[in-house]
């Protein structure tokens, strides 16, 4: 088995340019992951990623992979399910069962969507009910839509699902909202949309579609599609197993450098308990983190 100085899980943009960075440092490195390009593949516009006035998530992806590509970084497309330490070095295994030896680790896993956990959410997904505007927003033309939430994945969802949409409510649990302010006032602007604040919702009905939701105030909205945008959640599996010291939210706790608690162990991007997860932030997470796994690795020669 050949042991790698690295070994980046994740394929979003911590851990593009983490193994941009890492190829640099000449560590050799491999990057494992369960879909390259992860939820950027997702993101319909980006307009404030330096150098690139718009793009979409899908393209932008396509240049992080062109870029790795100079480097010849192999890349493994598989689940990791287990990560063991073992002596000076760390075991990690794939969902097919191979086994990867390293030296060091970037966990760059991102997150996955967070759910109401309301009765029926599970029953109405895919009829009615998404996690991915992007994917879906086609399907809403001239429909009633709704979107939950708040922040920046709310605003952005609402400012695509009015292209489509003949009306879309914004339902938000408190008063103002607090997605990046040139958008929050470009999308409350638009005729098409109609603000809800202060409400929770407390009930989806239906029979094999969504009819309806009802609100904590008591108010139903009939609704075709609802687009539950209400944030993310880290992917604790693997982080539980590995006992990384973590937020009580789950996300891990890194220093400036991106170390974990685990010594060898680095992590980047919308996985840590970083303030701002932005595509930005993650990519100069990665750039961190490699750097810390070379320093790391010279420091243990
Ligand atoms: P956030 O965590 O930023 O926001 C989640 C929103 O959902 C908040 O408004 C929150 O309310 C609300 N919420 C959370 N749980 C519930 C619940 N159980 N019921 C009802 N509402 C709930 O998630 P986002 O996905 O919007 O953004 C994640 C990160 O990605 C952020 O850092 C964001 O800035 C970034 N992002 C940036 C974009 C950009 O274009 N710049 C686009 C998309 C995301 P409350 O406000 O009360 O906490």
């Amino acid at each position: 088995m050949s042991e790698y100085d690295l070994i980046i899980i994740g394929g979003g943009p911590a851990s593009f340019s983490a193994a941009i960075y890492a190829a640099r440092y000449k560590l050799k490195t491999l990057l494992i992951t369960k879909e390259l390009g992860g939820y950027l593949n997702k993101i319909h516009l980006i307009e404030n990623y330096p150098g690139f006035k718009e793009i979409s998530g899908l393209e932008l992806a396509q240049k992080f992979k062109d870029h790795i590509n100079k480097y010849n970084i192999p890349i493994i497309e598989k689940e990791v399910i287990d990560i063991k330490k073992h002596n000076n070095h760390f075991l990690i295994i794939t969902k097919d069962n191979k086994e990867f030896k390293t030296r060091t680790i970037i966990l760059a896993l991102g997150t996955e969507k967070r759910k109401l956990n309301l009765k029926n959410e599970d029953k109405f997904i895919g009829k009615g009910i998404s996690y991915c505007y992007i994917c879906d927003a086609p399907l809403t033309k001239d429909k009633l839509v709704a979107v939950v939430g708040g922040s920046d994945s709310a605003v952005r969802a609402a400012s695509l699902l009015v292209k489509y949409a003949k009306k879309v409510y914004i339902l938000y649990r408190k008063e103002k909202l607090r997605g990046e302010p040139l958008e929050v006032e470009k999308i409350l602007k638009n005729p098409k949309v109609e603000f809800i604040k202060n409400v929770n919702i407390k009930e989806l009905k239906g029979d094999n579609f969504l009819k309806s939701v009802i609100l904590d105030n008591n108010k139903e909205i009939n609704l075709d599609y609802l687009f539950i945008e209400i944030g993310s959640i880290p992917s604790t599996d693997l982080i539980s197993k590995l006992k990384i010291k973590t937020h009580k939210e789950g996300f891990i706790i890194v220093d400036s450098k991106k170390k974990t608690s685990i010594p060898g162990i680095f992590a980047a991007g919308d996985i840590t308990n970083t303030p701002l997860k932005q595509i930005i932030t993650a990519s100069a997470d990665g750039a961190i983190a490699a750097h810390s796994s070379y320093e790391y690795l010279k420091n243990s020669l």
